[in-house]
């Protein structure tokens, strides 16, 4: 097979062209290996392949070369050494908890953190003796304040979801690597289209593939990137406990990866428009958005972000009743919690991706009743704005 990747460099180029491995079939288009394992030559060359003295595909929950593909279209344009591939977002943080912490360590992670990813590490790593501490995303301070002699990683997403707070992520890391902790970072919202965190100083990347590297909503998918020798333990929990990606998703993501950066200019600059549109209408009592000058954050997201993203939301005076009958009354945007996609989503985060969490920590991170996020899609500007139009005319 032939791997096109070592005579490529810029970001548009490997994003078509990175970890395409082309079969003697000579296929221009990614050939997708839907397989669950491979035949061996001769009984010699399989004892070989398990026995690790030979390179070669196995078995598709841990070689497969559709998802290999994959793993290195996603590590070349982060800049990291290496991915690894798992079954959702939530697989790839589960692997990296697994892979690089043991029982006594501790965590530190934003405040503001999508929700599923604070009950993965309130409620079920802590079973395991890893407990974590979640300070205020924005904080830096407060980040170094509370380090203990057992912090081993710090973990965080810039922006987060739904408020757009942006963290500071070489600070993050300088905190972390002066006591040899890590720093990931959960670059879902941003993708490295937007930003590159490991050339920020952070240790990993996580992303939710789901979101924006498929783009069109249709598999779940995840990775972590970073250094070769941590992401071999990572890649070892993959094989053993088995969330893998499937074959089929990686096909997906591949060719969501080449369209990615094309889009994310396109989300961000429709997200940027139509904040803009929204901060202007006096009925609506607040716009979070990290693309305006108002953000509290501005210059450090222009510093630190090639754009800004195409996630907002907006907060409405009338609590829960005035958030659910401005979502009800949208006719284009869909109602539904996932983001990322063409089609713009619009979701009441208080009763939906953070109705689990207990109304103290609702507060904490800033999700109020009224609070509403959209995901802006690839539809034209003028449609989402009148769909936020009959969005106000129902309150
Ligand atoms: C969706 C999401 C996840 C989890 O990803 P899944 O693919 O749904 O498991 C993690 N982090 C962020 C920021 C997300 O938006």
């Amino acid at each position: 097979m032939d791997d096109e990747s070592f005579a490529l460099s810029g970001f548009d180029t490997l994003a078509v062209r990175a970890g395409n491995y082309r079969s003697e079939q000579g296929e221009h288009s990614e050939a997708l290996f839907l397989t669950s394992s491979f035949v061996f030559a001769s009984a010699a060359e399989a004892a070989a392949r398990f026995g690790g003295t030979e390179k070669g595909n196995i078995y598709s929950r841990f070689t497969n070369p559709t998802v290999r593909g994959f793993e290195e279209r996603l590590a070349a344009l982060e800049g990291g050494e290496r991915a690894v591939a798992t079954s959702s977002g939530m697989a790839a943080i589960l692997a990296m908890v697994l892979g690089l912490l043991k029982a006594g360590d501790h965590v530190l992670a934003s405040q503001s953190l999508f929700g599923t990813t604070n009950v993965l590490l309130e409620k079920y790593a802590a079973k395991f003796g890893i407990n974590t501490t979640f300070v205020p995303l924005s904080d830096v301070s407060a980040w170094a304040q509370a380090m203990t002699p057992a912090t081993r990683l710090l973990f965080v997403e810039t922006p987060s979801n739904p408020l757009g707070e942006i963290a500071d992520i070489s600070a993050l890391a300088e905190i972390a690597h002066a006591q040899g902790a890590l720093l990931a970072v959960d670059n879902c919202f941003c993708t490295p289209a937007l930003q590159r965190p490991l050339a920020l100083g952070a240790d990993l990347v996580i992303h939710s593939a789901t979101k924006y590297l498929d783009g069109q909503g249709r598999c779940l998918g995840g990775a972590v990137v970073g250094p070769t020798d941590l992401l071999e333990e990572i890649y070892g929990v993959v094989r053993t406990c088995g969330p893998s990606m499937s074959p089929f998703n990686a096909w997906v993501f591949l060719k969501g990866l080449e369209t990615l950066r094309l889009r994310m200019e396109a989300h961000s600059r429709s997200a940027l428009q139509l904040a803009q549109w929204l901060s202007q209408q006096t009925s609506i009592a607040k716009v979070h958005y990290c693309g305006l000058p108002t953000h509290p954050q501005h210059d450090l997201v222009k510093r630190q972000q090639r754009g800004f993203g195409g996630v907002l939301s907006l907060e409405l005076a009338g609590g829960r009743d005035a958030a659910w009958a401005f979502i009800d009354a949208t006719e284009v945007m869909s109602i539904t919690a996932n983001l990322g996609d063409c089609k713009t989503t619009i979701t009441h985060p208080a009763s939906t991706t953070h109705g689990r969490l207990s109304p103290e920590a609702k507060a904490a991170a800033g999700i109020s009743e009224g609070l509403i996020r959209i995901a802006v899609g690839l539809e034209d500007i003028d449609d989402l704005i009148a769909d936020c139009q009959r969005g106000l005319a129902a309150l």
